[in-house]
């Protein structure tokens, strides 16, 4: 019997007890393979010393202040770190303990960036459909996962939902790419003025979709023609990088690879490698400075805002990140991993699509590869996967996301940047194997 409240509460997962590099450890002793960090976490693998270290060191000096009377010197140190490596424009951290708060507090930015600039109608959000930017209350409105809002839904701040950028599904045989990402911030911008131009506060979008559709990366251009939307309107752009920032994609930011520096970016997951609960907004210096001569005080927080230990943590991980040259390696082998899955899985009758960049990869399972026609959601193929996987000691991230308002299976993949040529091999071909058994049984 357990006193845990577990998310699925009629089981109780295996108890994990160690973890080193790419495996963790059950309390059975059986080993994982971790090719998706968690939730796209664990940027660094498991135990790394270097982290360790930095979070030892400041748990000695200095384990917690709160930000109401202290800034530390791990959290200026972090931020100024941030800084330096951000898109241009970028001049002040907001530290946070996770993605859900990350998103919280730019909303709350946004919005209250329009009060101090003399524009209160203000008031409406627009985000994507497909889209995941977190739980807590806000940040599920502007998601578009209809799964996990549907209980919810009655209780969410109203917001505009425009489509994805997805192209497997929804880029017309006849268009091109580009004409396809026009097509759609054509479609934000009907939107925008559907709202009435001067009561919108911002455009919500995950550079790289992660959590709802498998990894959804953007034709390009799309970005381009959002920002110069978003600019005409004068509605902010708030780019969601909790999952594919901190280097995720092979760059930094993904939305570097766009060519676009949004107003808010936020980031959280490979930001702490999962070592500690941490995120962040980066801000735009007119935000910032707007504030300061406005009411001089952003009217929010949290009580561990910029924990000194989590500071150290995601610190530390990035200084990693770039004395390792990880981010270069990261490009590289995600090329080859791309090929791997391709090899792998490419011609397997139940596999409709495999995208990404990076160690970002995406898998979208298809009852039928022609029609595109998703899997019965009664056959509940991506926890079946999770499970098959696990047995033959694969963690990956398989999920249901929605397709045409019906549920679609999906495998997320992004392993720690620290993988082998031989660790994403063998990740590829486990996978294989364990598609393969599931989409059999359920075929
Ligand atoms: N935004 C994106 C893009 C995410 O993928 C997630 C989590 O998966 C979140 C926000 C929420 O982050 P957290 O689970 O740390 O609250």
């Amino acid at each position: 019997m357990t006193h845990v409240f577990h998310r699925h509460l009629r089981n109780t997962p295996p108890v994990a007890v160690a973890a080193s590099g790419m495996t963790l450890r059950d309390a059975a002793g059986r080993e994982y393979l971790d090719a998706s960090g968690g939730a796209a976490v664990s940027s660094l693998g498991h135990a790394h010393p270097d982290v360790l270290a930095a979070m030892h060191a400041q748990i000695d000096r200095l384990p917690y202040a709160h930000t109401s009377f202290f800034t530390t010197e791990v959290a200026e140190q972090l931020a100024d770190e941030l800084i330096r490596t951000a898109p241009e424009g970028m001049s002040h951290v907001y530290l946070v303990s996770g993605g859900s708060e990350a998103v919280e507090s730019a909303l709350k930015m946004a919005r209250q960036y329009f009060v101090e600039i003399g524009q209160p109608q203000r008031t409406h959000f627009i985000a994507r459909r497909q889209s995941y930017h977190g739980n807590t209350l806000g940040a599920l409105a502007v998601g578009g996962n209809e799964w996990r809002r549907a209980p919810f839904a009655p209780i969410l701040t109203p917001a505009t939902h425009v489509a994805p950028c997805y192209p497997y599904r929804e880029q017309r045989a006849d268009e091109t790419p580009e004409a396809y990402g026009l097509r759609l911030a054509g479609e934000l911008e009907a939107a925008i003025l559907a709202q009435g131009a001067d009561r919108v506060i911002a455009f919500v979008a995950e550079t790289v979709g992660g959590a709802t559709a498998g990894v959804l990366t953007p034709v390009p251009g799309y970005f381009k023609a959002v920002r110069a939307v978003c600019d005409k309107y004068g509605v902010l752009l708030i780019l969601d990088e909790v999952m594919c920032g901190m280097g995720r994609t092979g760059t930094l930011y993904a939305c570097e690879q766009e060519g676009v520096v949004p107003d808010l970016v936020t980031i959280a997951k490979g930001l702490g490698g999962g070592y500690q609960p941490v995120g962040a907004v980066l801000a735009q210096k007119k935000i910032v400075e707007a504030m300061s001569k406005g009411s001089g005080f952003f009217q929010h927080g949290h009580t561990y805002l910029g924990h000194p230990v989590a500071c150290a943590a995601a610190l530390a991980v990035q200084q990693v990140i770039h004395r390792d040259g990880l981010l270069a390696k990261v490009r590289d082998d995600g090329i080859a991993f791309g090929q791997m899955l391709r090899d792998e899985i490419g011609n397997h009758p139940h596999v409709g699509d495999i995208r990404g960049r990076g160690f970002f990869w995406g898998v979208e399972l298809v009852a039928d590869r022609g029609s595109k026609a998703p899997f019965d959601p009664a056959r509940a193929v991506n926890a079946l996967i999770k499970k098959d996987a696990m047995a033959r000691g694969l963690l990956c991230y398989p999920f249901g996301g929605t397709v045409d308002g019906r549920q679609g299976d999906h495998v997320l993949l992004a392993p720690p940047f620290i993988a082998s040529r031989q660790d994403l091999q063998k990740i590829a071909a486990l996978l294989a194997e364990s598609i393969d058994a599931v989409t059999r049984a359920a075929a």
